[in-house]
């Protein structure tokens, strides 16, 4: 054999993995011709490299003279270089690249290696450049994703933190770089600038909605605001419209009821939801799921929360008037059922509300979500003027003392059933906690520097009878036909009353403004602060 049909016959035995049969034939090929030469030292790189032998890859890689062989050279080394975790090296060949011909495997490793040495504006260039040549690849896209994520939650981590010079670098430094495609994550970061230079007027569009969809519902619950449920309000065309003109800047959607399945449009709001990428939390009884609805969540990626407020059939029917305890159960069956199918990663929580007749299931509760596979639970304290209500109606001081000694003990007994627990019962502390003095805690102290409630400036609630507020804690509203006539929701989020709303919130007039509940519930403790990913 001539050495040209060594080559050749070295590349065969290359695509089917004899490697050392291969390095054996290029070793055993000498020649003076120089672009011969470089051919053999490029099959010998690639040997190298699939032998995992990176350093030795590199060396004969560099011997490479023939500029025609260049853009595959570098393609090598870039792969080598990411395996010896050369980054540097890396950002350096690809300013020798041929930006035209790169291919999508490369633009991730070098993607990779800016994010690592957090050169953001090379990463936000080759972003760019995988944007304007409409570049699809599974893996490019999860690791932009990813970028997005870690960057979204470091300027809400910086904010939360007051670190507002810092939320400004990094705005300064990546804004402008960020594709105007990329709508979402563009908003989030415009938002927590927003936020961090305490402005009232916002370019930036809300990035959580909670929208009650439908009073409409199958139940009559004892907790259940029943003046709400009998008005039978369901979301008009008109807002539906509104809100899926925002929804490219959304990341989460919360929809309750009433029993959200009763919402003649859901499934239009739920596809609107997934066009855009929008994280949908969906709040019901669980009592109307089926087949049909499940894959349709499923296919959705939506949270499912179930208010459930006992393991027990007989306190659970007692509760949720018109309930059977046996159809939630075989729903919740069918819904684990088909998850398991269709190889789903759907999430599914409960949410339990929590009074004198069920507080004492509580550990009952968590060996229930963890026996019917759930993935959390939430205890949320009962509101309003019942009977039932010992946190904040007829109070009952041994029954809050008793939950507050055994958080720890629910913590630890979730942790052991691999359910995540969300605690949101009054403890000790707070219960004691007197509206007169409540600003006098540490998070409260009055100087213009202290933080305050991002909420007004990142959420909107839309609830019953076209009500508009920040959040669904927060007590100031827009209340009647204004959003149902001539506003819209944008309009409203930079409305006089927002203005003034995040005015006041800025200048510290939580006392005037702010819900006692919300202030009760911790909400204003940045410690505990909410991210939203
Ligand atoms: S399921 Fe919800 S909306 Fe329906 S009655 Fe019960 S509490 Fe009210
Ligand atoms: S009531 Fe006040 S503290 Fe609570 S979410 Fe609304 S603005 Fe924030």
């Amino acid at each position: 054999m001539n050495i040209q049909e060594n080559i050749e016959q070295a590349k065969k035995y290359i695509a089917n993995n004899k490697l050392d049969e291969a390095l054996n034939l290029l070793y055993k090929s000498p020649t003076s011709d120089l672009n011969i030469q470089d051919e053999i030292f490029f099959e010998i790189g690639k040997v190298f490299l699939l032998k995992r032998k990176y350093n030795k890859s590199v060396f004969y890689l560099k011997k490479i003279k023939k500029m025609s062989l260049k853009q595959f050279v570098y393609d090598l080394l870039v792969q080598d270089y990411n395996e010896l975790k050369e980054y540097n090296k890396i950002l350096n060949i690809f300013r020798k690249f041929d930006k035209e011909n790169i291919n999508d495997y490369i633009l991730y490793l070098v993607l990779k290696s800016s994010y690592k040495l957090k050169k953001l504006s090379k990463m936000f260039s080759i972003i760019n450049i995988i944007r304007a040549n409409n570049i699809y690849n599974t893996l490019l896209e999860e690791l932009i994703n990813n970028i997005y994520k870690n960057l979204s939650i470091k300027i809400q981590k910086l904010n939360r933190k007051n670190k507002k010079k810092e939320v400004k670098s990094l705005f300064k430094s990546i804004y402008k770089y960020i594709p105007n495609n990329d709508i979402k994550f563009k908003n989030i970061i415009l938002n927590e600038y927003e936020i961090a230079i305490s402005k009232k007027s916002l370019k930036s569009y809300p990035r959580f909605a909670q929208v009650v969809i439908t009073t409409n519902c199958n139940l009559n619950c004892v907790m259940c605001d029943k003046n709400n449920h009998d008005a039978k309000y369901e979301l008009s065309n008109k807002i539906l419209c509104d809100l899926i003109k925002i929804m490219p800047y959304l990341q989460k959607l919360v929809l309750r009821g009433g029993e959200v399945f009763l919402y003649k449009n859901f499934n239009n709001i739920l596809d609107e939801a997934q066009k855009n990428n929008v994280v949908i939390e969906i709040l019901t009884n669980g009592l109307l799921l089926n087949e049909n609805n499940i894959k349709k969540l499923i296919k959705s990626n939506a949270i499912l929360v179930f208010s459930i407020d006992s393991p027990m059939k007989t306190t659970y029917e007692y509760i949720r008037k018109g309930a059977s305890f046996e159809k939630l159960i075989k729903n919740i069956l069918l819904l684990n059922k088909i998850k398991k199918e269709l190889k789903s990663e759907i999430k599914f929580n409960i949410n339990m509300v929590v009074m004198k007749m069920n507080y004492k299931q509580i550990p009952d509760m968590i060996k229930f979500a963890r026996k019917y596979d759930f993935n959390g639970l939430t205890l949320n304290p009962i509101n309003g003027e019942y009977i039932e209500n010992c946190f904040s109606y007829k109070v009952d001081n041994r029954i809050i003392k008793e939950l507050s000694e055994k958080r720890g003990e629910y913590e630890i007994m979730a942790k052991n059933n691999n359910i995540i627990l969300i605690n949101k019962l009054p403890n000790k502390t707070v219960f004691k906690f007197n509206s007169d003095t409540c600003f006098d805690n540490n998070y409260c102290e009055n100087n213009s520097s202290r933080k305050f409630c991002h909420v007004p400036w990142r959420e909107i609630f839309l609830d019953t009878g076209f009500i508009f507020k920040p959040g669904c804690l927060c007590e100031q509203q827009i209340e009647g036909a204004d959003l149902e006539k001539d506003n819209n929701i944008i309009y409203l989020w930079n409305s006089h009353f927002m203005k003034n709303y995040r005015k006041n919130i800025i200048a510290h007039n939580e006392k005037e403004i702010c819900s006692k509940r919300c202030l009760l519930n911790k909400f204003m403790n940045y410690d505990n602060y909410r991210i939203i990913d």
